[in-house]
This record gives structure tokens, C-alpha cells and sequence, in this order.
């Protein structure tokens, strides 16, 4: 156990981040406080962390990811409800592989050379080793997650329940195996869903090629971007509105190269407008031919191995690579005068999210899920507000994808990840799917059965983490009690492949929605609004930035401009913010902590004997409270936060301390308690957000305080604090802010002034109804305004309106006398020398602007500029005179 040791009696000069941070971590950990406890009368707050890949180290995504939810899940616990948070890691199954498979490389060793059981065994020590890593930075960062019950994706529990899913879905004919177009990625050498595929636009190629008719003399021209899949063709086809081929329709063509006889067929699909109003028709490498081919019960001819060579049925062009195939092809039309134009043309071309290669589209066996019958309770459930998507406008974005949805190929060909539950009997051909790893064939019995080669899609697994991790399809005790979950908080650019599918996906499992919130967040940008990458070079690392900063400071500065779904920018100014708010923070503590007694001192707030400033702090501080409450409840953090760093800074620090350290000095009624108080509800309010400053501030006040001053034995456990409506004090505010505004408004004209800080001037106050309140304070004023004396008018009469500035404030008047600010005399001089200076200058200007040879050269920018510059100084001369005139009576 940590033991905290006897804190000196004086707290250090400055918040030394690095120095407490894994001290409150490791006592939270060793206390239990990350676990709840499970109470059947109290409802729960939950948050499934979204698990991050195994592949890497902790982005700064992550944090901005971990801070929030760790926001959340402090506000919640500190509010006295059983808080769960649950960590976990996603196995990433091809971005995993992918990484492996380069290292090996390296080695000069390829995964099938390995063989499957070995290449897993090299992912699998690798990913562990990452795993460690992520666990630190979570720490490191506060993230306050229940540890105990940590999840991977290739746990023996969420492995089962990826099985029983596949299983449900597969008896009730919503997983099914068919022949369909899929996205093939030849470097990563597997079928990718449509999300794992990055469209770009590439500039290429529109070539024309001639299709001569078979039995008549005559071609038709069809237009395409990929020339080698002519020898996939199965049909020509034109729209059977369109005239112009009328009279084709049914007719045959001799393809080129390889010399096969097609039809020209008619379908609504084809734009007369594309091309030349005829297309090319290979089913097997198009999405939108697989499906006119489907319609018109046309052959598929797949011209591809998986490696992208050409194969048997591409005729003379077999073994030839894609585009080596291409080259030839088009040497061979052009020599048979069938290549009619080639036209430069930028298109859209898929590559693999993975690895960025060319994806191929190819008609192969897969595994897929039918998901419109999944997606109906999905869209209903949001749409009747069950689910609440925040900010709203994502509703509309995922009710559009999810009613357009495709269905979903959920196999892979590769070796990291889960296999899919599904054998084959050598002898009779059925399959067996299985939960269970099956002794024999389900159909005959047959023992000589073979598991399917492929894996599941990663997205796969994390479709069902919500419930998955807490236990399903066991009805445990945490499925009964944690789900559904309270808050899904994830970035929005995951909504299609992650939230939409769990949403599916739990509904499906358990009957019940997975989670009651869905709140986005945005991309975290650099300084200059950019997205961070590795190629741009502006990747900031949370970790080296924690280092510097604190983490409090990056925390801060992560979540003090977050908008539900806006992209944030991390800059210098607000890391630097934070670390000066924790500073702040910790010189008003140090300065409360040498204030005390040696032996205490009385510390109870005397209700009956507050003072005005007394009054005011309890009312702001209970205002704030409310608004940072509602703020919470609403999902606004950053402006949660903006308000306590208001109050904390700008009120508690910069006024109220400022007015006790008056108070100390007079020994007046002592404000120690009160300074005490408010420091202490300010810290329990910071928490959520700034949690290691908040812990060693509180602890060192607790340890300096009388025993029973605070029960909790960490802040972290300690009770959030709630508004109190009776310490609202209208008055007191009023009168406060009308001092302030006072104070405020002569140390701004001593800026203006550029008056000496040494240098004491005179004001008089005319306040009105308020004159006897404010006058009570004039020794403050004078302390905090360096103005000595301030006189308290009667009436608005008595000011002096001579060599004075006059302010007009919201409840008072205030007047300043020059002479108190400036020697008169030599303040003229200068205004005099101004003034004859400006005078030469607009002379100077006047006569250049006169001048005909300058007029005719000059561009008129130049000119203009020149103009600008003469009203400018002449407005500074009435001005400067405006000034002196002031002085002259
Ligand atoms: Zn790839
Ligand atoms: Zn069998």
C-alpha cells in the first residue's frame, strides 16, 4: 500500500507535475476506487471504453477519447453512483497482421513460408507487448477505468460470444455464404467490407474501344477505364430507351483479343449520356455488371487470380499482372485499328484502408450478413429516441446510411482473428456451424471435417462489445446489472463502422439497445487546424506532451474548446493555460496553507458574521455549481469547464483572495474559513477535469487541517458538490461587482496612462444608493487600485470635471484628476511636441498628395495608402488637441 507520508509544513513553490501524478494514481489503483460496487436500488452510470488497437501506441485521439470519458465517469462516481468504466484492447485483425507481416519481411520471411500457427504466434507475442504499453498511457493519463475488468477482444469470453453471435445469425439465415462482388486487396490478400475501402480520385484514362458485330459488318464502341477486363466481358449494354441501338438489342458482338461471342442486351441502369451511350458488362469485376448480370442471367468470368495475375480464362494474356496485362492489351487493339480515342479522365479509384493498394473488385465466395433485417430495430430505436445521438445532427447521417445499407462480408483471408465457426465434411459436403468446436459432421458423422480457412471481420467482434464484455451470452451478473450501458463515446468518424454495427448488433444479441447516449466527438487538429499524420509530420504525442505540461494541463487543454462533433485544435497557448491554471491553483493553496494557525485555529464559517465579499463567493460559488451541473448533464464539458476556470480564476483568486489578504492584515473576523471552503468545493468541482492537481491540493489541505475536517480519504471519493439556493445573495453581488468594476476600471486607466506601479493617484467615487455599502470597502479599493485617497461623493454634482478622465460604470461614476496621474506641466510639453510633429507630417502628405508627377506614377494603392496615412494622423492631431485642450484649463 502507498502510504501517504507527513507532508512539511510548507507546500513547495511550484506544482511539480511529474512528481505527484503516479503517487494519486497508484493509491487510487490500491484502494479499489476504479471498481464499483454493485447496488441493486441504485442505478448505474456506464462506459464501455472504446477499445483501441493493439497495434500501437496511445494517439492523441486516445486522450482526447480517455479525458472525456474519464470527465464522465469522475462526475458520476463523485455523484454517489455505482460507476462502472470498462478498458479493453481490439486485436485490429488486419492492421495487426499487416504490421507483422513487414516485420517479417524484414527477415526475409513471408506468413506462408511461417506457416499459420507460427505467424500467430509471432502477432500474438507482439501484440502483447504493445497491450502493456497502452495500459501505462491510460494511466499515465488518469484515465480512472475499472482495471479489474478489463477486456481483449480475443478473450476466451468475447471469443464465445462472437461464436454464439455467428451461430444466432447463421440459424436464423441472416449470415449466409455466397458468390457476390467483393473489395480484394492483393497486398493484403483478403476481401475488405465497403468501409475498408478509401475512394480516391485518380487521373486516368477513358479509352474507346471498337466491338465488331458478328454477323453484320459494323462495330459498336464502348468506353472503360480498365481496358484488361475486356477479357471478363460477358455483354454490351445499351439503354433500351436509346434509340441510337435500337435495333442492336440482341445481336451479338466478337469480343477483341479473345475472340468470344457476347450479346448486346438492354438495361435501365445504363446512362446514354456516359461514353458512348454503350458499356462494357464483366460481372465479375464490376458491382453494378454483377448486378445487370444478375437481371439478365448472364455468365460470370472471373479473369483474376488472387494475386491480381491474369488467369486462364484472360487467353493469350495468362500469368500477366493487372496492369502489365493492361499495357499489352491496348498494344494489341491499336495494332487491330480497335483502339478508337483515348481521353485523359479522372475517376474514382478504391484502395485498401489498410495498406493504400489498388483494391480490385472480384466476385468470390464470402461470408456475408443480411443486414436489413438487422438494421430495422436500429433505425427505430434512434429514431424514436431510445438512442440519443449527440450532436444531433448525426441522426440524419446514420439514419440515411443505415436505410441504404448493403450487406455486410464479414470474412477474411487472414490468419489473425476469429475463425469463423464453420466445418466442412470432406465426405458429404455439409457444413457444421458450431459454437463448439464439432467432433464431427453434423449431417453423416463423418470425422474427416475442416474448419473454414478464413477469420471474421475485426469490426466483427467489436460489433458486440458492449455486451460481450459484460458477460453475454452468459446472463452474469454485470449483463444484469451494467447494461444497457449509459454513455457510447467515440469519435464520428467511426459511427458507420463501429456504432451503427453494436447498435445492430446488441439489439439483435440481447433485445435491448447497448447504450442510452451516443456522444461524438470531433478530430483533434494541429495549431494550424491540420490533421495530424505521420507523412505531414505534425503528430503531437500525448506522452511527451504530459511530460512537459503536465497531465492536467493536456487535459485541459483537449477539452476546454470541445463542442460535441467539432474538430478541436491542440495549440501551445492552451497546453500553456492549463499548466498556468494548475499554478494558479496551487499559489492560492499555498498561500491559504502558510496562513494557517500552527494549531488550526477555529475553521468554522461564523454564518451570522459573513462579510459582504463572504456573501458574494458563497452566491457565485453556488451559481457556479448549478451551471457547471446542468452544463454536465447536458454533455458540455467545455464550457463546464470554461465556467469553474472563470469562477476559480477570475473570481475566487483574482478577488476573494486578494480581499482576504487584506482582512489578514487588518486581523480582521477571520476569512480563513471561508477561503477554506471555497477552495475546497472549487477542487471537488475541478476534478473531473484536472484530477491529480485537485487530489494533492486537497490532500494537502486535509493533512494540515484538524482531523474530521473531511471524511473521504481521496477527493476522488469525496461527494460532488451540490448547489445550495439559500447562499444566493443578490445584494451582495450586486455590490461586489459593482466594487470590482470599480477597481477594475482605475488599474485600467492606469495602464492606459502608463502610470508607474509605485505611484499612488486619486480618484473620487460617485455611487449612488450604493455609496454606504462601497465606502465600507474603501480601503480595499485604495489597497487594490493603488489610489490613495478615494474619495466617496454625495451627489454627482460635487466630481470634478476639470484635467480629469471620467468613468461612467454600470452603478457608479468614477473621475480620475490628471495631475494625480501625470505632471501637468511637462505632460503638455509632450502633447504640444506631438501635436507640431503630427502638423508637419500632414503638411508633408498634403503636399506629396498635390504633387502631379507623383499622382501620374504611382499605382493607385500606393496612392490610396498614402491617403489613408493623412486621415489617420489628422484624426491623431484632433485627438492629441482634444487631450491638451483638457490640460490647457
Ligand atoms: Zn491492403
Ligand atoms: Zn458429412
Amino acid at each position: 500500500m502507498t502510504e501517504l507520508t507527513e507532508m512539511p509544513s510548507d507546500m513547495p513553490k511550484a506544482y511539480e507535475p511529474a512528481k505527484v501524478e503516479q503517487k494519486w494514481y497508484k493509491l487510487w489503483l490500491e484502494k479499489g476506487y476504479f471498481t464499483p460496487k454493485i447496488d441493486p436500488k441504485k442505478k448505474p452510470f456506464v462506459i464501455i471504453m472504446p477499445p483501441p488497437n493493439v497495434t500501437g501506441e496511445l494517439h492523441i485521439g486516445h486522450a482526447l477519447t480517455a479525458t472525456l470519458e474519464d470527465i464522465m465517469v469522475r462526475w458520476h462516481r463523485m455523484r454517489g453512483e455505482p460507476t462502472l468504466w470498462l478498458p479493453g484492447v481490439d486485436h485490429a485483425g488486419i492492421a495487426t497482421q499487416v504490421v507483422v507481416e513487414q516485420m517479417l519481411a524484414k527477415e526475409g520471411l513471408g506468413r506462408h513460408q511461417l506457416g499459420r500457427e507460427k505467424t500467430q504466434e509471432r502477432i500474438r507475442q507482439w501484440a502483447e507487448s504493445r497491450r502493456r504499453t497502452i495500459t501505462e498511457q491510460h494511466q499515465r493519463l488518469g484515465a480512472s477505468c475499472d482495471w479489474s475488468r478489463e477486456r481483449y477482444t480475443l478473450d476466451e469470453g468475447p471469443s464465445r460470444a462472437v461464436r454464439t453471435a455467428f451461430v444466432r445469425l447463421y440459424n436464423k439465415g441472416l449470415i449466409y455464404r455466397g458468390e457476390r462482388i467483393i473489395n480484394w486487396c492483393p497486398r493484403c490478400a483478403t476481401a475488405l467490407s465497403d468501409l475498408e475501402v478509401d475512394h480516391k480520385d485518380v487521373q486516368g484514362n477513358l479509352y474507346y474501344v471498337k466491338y465488331p458485330l458478328a454477323e453484320d459488318k459494323g462495330f459498336i464502341t464502348v468506353a472503360t477505364t480498365r481496358p484488361e477486363t475486356i477479357l471478363g466481358d460477358t455483354a454490351v449494354a445499351v439503354n433500351p430507351k436509346d434509340k441510337r441501338f435500337k435495333a442492336m438489342v440482341g445481336k451479338k458482338v466478337i469480343l477483341p483479343a479473345v475472340k468470344r461471342a457476347i450479346p448486346i442486351v438492354a438495361d435501365d441502369v445504363v446512362d446514354p449520356d456516359f461514353g458512348t451511350g454503350a458499356v462494357k458488362v464483366t460481372p465479375a469485376h464490376d458491382p453494378v455488371d454483377f448486378d445487370i448480370a444478375q437481371r439478365g442471367g448472364l455468365p460470370l468470368i472471373n479473369i483474376l487470380n488472387l494475386d491480381v495475375t491474369m488467369n486462364e480464362n484472360a487467353g493469350p494474356y495468362v500469368g500477366l499482372d493487372r496492369f502489365a496485362c493492361r499495357k499489352a492489351i491496348l498494344a494489341d487493339l491499336e495494332k487491330e485499328g480497335l483502339l478508337v480515342k483515348v481521353e485523359p479522365y479522372t475517376h474514382s479509384v478504391g484502395h485498401c484502408h489498410r495498406c493504400q493498394t489498388i483494391v480490385e473488385p472480384i466476385v468470390s465466395k464470402q461470408w456475408f450478413v443480411k443486414v436489413g433485417p438487422l438494421a430495422k430495430p436500429a433505425i427505430k430505436a434512434v429514431r424514436e429516441g431510445r438512442i440519443k445521438i449527440i450532436p444531433q445532427r448525426f441522426v440524419k447521417v446514420y439514419l440515411n446510411w443505415m436505410e441504404n445499407i448493403r450487406d455486410w462480408c464479414i470474412s477474411r483471408q487472414l490468419w489473425w482473428g476469429h475463425r469463423i465457426p464453420v466445418w466442412y465434411c470432406r465426405d458429404c459436403g455439409e457444413l457444421t456451424v458450431s459454437v463448439d468446436e464439432p467432433k464431427s459432421c453434423g449431417k453423416c458423422g463423418s470425422k474427416s471435417i475442416e474448419q473454414d480457412a478464413d477469420v471474421l471481420d475485426t469490426w466483427f467482434s467489436s460489433a458486440l462489445w458492449p455486451h460481450s464484455t459484460l458477460g453475454w451470452p452468459d446472463d452474469s451478473q454485470d449483463l444484469g446489472y451494467f447494461y444497457p450501458t449509459s454513455v457510447m463515446e467515440t469519435a464520428y468518424d467511426i459511427l458507420f463502422f463501429w456504432v451503427a454495427r453494436m447498435i445492430m448488433m446488441g439489439l439483435e444479441d440481447t433485445g435491448d439497445i447497448p447504450f442510452h447516449t451516443v456522444y461524438l466527438h470531433g478530430l483533434v487538429r494541429d495549431e494550424k487546424g491540420e490533421k495530424m499524420s505521420k507523412t505531414r509530420g505534425n503528430v503531437v504525442d500525448p506522452i511527451d506532451v504530459l511530460g512537459i505540461y503536465g497531465t492536467d494541463a493536456l487535459r485541459f487543454a483537449l477539452t476546454g474548446e470541445i463542442s460535441p462533433g467539432n474538430d478541436i485544435k491542440l495549440t501551445t497557448p492552451r497546453l500553456e493555460g492549463g499548466r498556468n491554471f494548475a499554478n494558479k491553483l496551487w499559489n492560492a493553496t499555498r498561500f491559504i496553507v502558510r496562513s494557517l494557525e500552527p494549531e488550526g485555529g477555529d475553521l468554522k464559517i461564523q454564518k451570522d458574521t459573513l462579510s459582504l465579499e463572504d456573501r458574494w463567493i458563497l452566491s457565485r460559488l453556488s451559481r457556479t455549481i448549478s451551471t457547471v451541473t446542468k452544463l454536465m448533464q447536458n454533455f458540455r464539458f467545455g464550457e463546464a469547464q470554461r465556467q469553474l476556470h472563470d469562477f476559480i480564476w477570475g473570481e475566487y483568486c483574482d478577488w476573494y483572495v486578494e480581499f482576504a489578504k487584506s482582512r489578514l492584515n487588518a486581523k480582521d473576523t477571520s476569512p480563513l474559513p471561508m477561503l477554506i471552503y471555497v477552495l475546497e468545493s472549487s477542487l471537488r468541482l475541478l476534478h473531473p477535469f484536472m484530477p491529480f492537481v485537485t487530489e494533492e491540493l486537497w490532500q494537502s489541505l486535509k493533512q494540515r487541517l484538524p482531523s474530521g475536517w473531511q471524511k473521504s480519504e481521496s477527493i476522488m471519493v469525496a461527494a460532488y458538490p451540490e448547489a445550495d439556493k439559500k447562499a444566493l445573495d443578490p445584494e451582495a453581488e450586486r455590490v461586489m461587482a459593482a466594487i470590482i468594476e470599480i477597481i477594475h476600471s482605475i488599474r485600467n486607466v492606469r495602464a492606459e496612462h502608463k502610470v508607474e506601479s509605485a505611484r499612488w493617484i486619486e480618484a473620487q467615487v460617485y455611487a449612488g444608493e450604493l455609496r454606504s455599502a462601497i465606502a465600507a470597502y474603501s480601503e480595499v479599493i485604495q489597497t487594490l487600485a493603488r489610489a490613495r485617497p478615494v474619495t466617496f461623493l454625495d451627489s454627482r454634482e460635487a466630481m470634478e470635471r476639470e484635467s480629469v478622465v471620467a468613468l461612467v460604470l454600470k452603478e457608479s461614476e468614477v473621475v480620475i484628476p490628471m495631475a494625480s496621474m501625470v505632471d501637468l506641466a511637462a505632460e503638455r510639453k509632450r502633447l504640444e511636441k506631438e501635436i507640431e510633429a503630427s502638423q508637419n507630417e500632414i503638411a508633408r502628405l498634403e503636399a506629396k498628395l498635390k504633387d502631379k508627377a507623383f499622382l501620374s506614377k504611382a499605382p493607385p494603392a500606393v496612392v490610396n495608402k498614402e491617403r489613408d496615412k493623412l486621415a489617420m494622423t489628422r484624426d491623431k492631431a484632433q485627438r492629441l488637441r482634444e487631450q491638451l485642450d483638457r490640460f490647457q484649463t
